[in-house]
């Protein structure tokens, strides 16, 4: 029977799905069957220590190394389109947060995170007042310094603005922490985790740092080519 009440709930929405995801480098077997799904409103963090193919994990996402197995972003294969296609796809759904270094140090924050909508497309008018609003949301002071003169975590906050910019499904953030001070640490990883519980999108870390990884809805870890679900709560 069709459920006809409008209160059901909507179908979860799937921001990334790994489907037995293969992938060797050399004589090594990198990924042996990795499964994983985000839907929106998630986040999980990959943890592993270094060399364990976490950033690869990312890169597969980005659709930038193609393993065996599925990998959907948004809904879409991204094994079935054309280059061109996954490059637009990437650009429209995907938002990404590197541990440092992305940013362009002689712009201010506005212009680095208006420039990342600009490069998408988006209407001039339009970006400027969405990258202003997204700063002010994550407490990046209005200012016209440049960003290489901030905090390395007021960069890291502009840095999140800025993959948020394109309104993405999926935010995925490489070692996001890996560059900072305990105190900004802590604080752009509370404020990266609380961006699933206030955009529509689903967040996915990958981190060797376990006091990041704790503030996720899920931690799985990268053990041998496996994602191994770590039982928490
Ligand atoms: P992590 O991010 O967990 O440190 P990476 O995904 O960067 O791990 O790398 C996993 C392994 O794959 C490492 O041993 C690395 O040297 C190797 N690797 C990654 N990319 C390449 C590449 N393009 N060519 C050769 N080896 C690579
Ligand atoms: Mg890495």
């Amino acid at each position: 029977m069709v459920n006809a009440s409008p209160h059901a709930p909507a179908p979860e929405r799937a921001a990334l799905e790994f489907g037995a995801l293969r992938h060797r480098i050399g004589d090594r077997i990198l990924f042996d069957g990795v499964d994983l799904r985000l839907n929106i409103g998630d986040s999980v963090a990959v943890m592993g220590p270094s060399g364990s193919g976490k950033s690869t994990l990312i890169s597969c996402a980005l659709g930038l190394v193609k393993p065996e197995g599925v990998v959907r972003v948004a809904n879409s294969d991204l094994g079935r389109m054309s280059r061109r296609e996954r490059t637009r796809h990437r650009s429209r759904h995907i938002g990404v947060v590197f541990q440092f270094g992305e940013l362009l140090p002689e712009l201010t924050p506005l212009e680095n995170v208006a420039l990342a909508g600009l490069l998408a497309g988006a209407d001039r008018k339009k970006t400027y007042k969405t990258a202003s609003e997204l700063l002010g949301s994550l407490g990046v002071p209005r200012h016209n310094r440049a960003t290489g003169t901030l905090s390395g975590g007021e960069r890291q906050r502009t840095a999140v603005a800025r993959a948020l910019v394109n309104r993405p499904s999926l935010l995925l953030a490489d070692e996001p922490t890996g560059a900072l001070d305990d105190t900004n640490r802590a604080a752009v990883a509370e404020l990266l985790f609380d961006v699933p519980r206030r955009w529509p999108c689903a967040l996915l870390v990958v981190t060797h740092d376990a006091q990041v990884a704790a503030l996720a809805d899920d931690t799985v870890h990268l053990v041998d080519g496996r994602l191994i679900r770590q039982e928490t709560r």
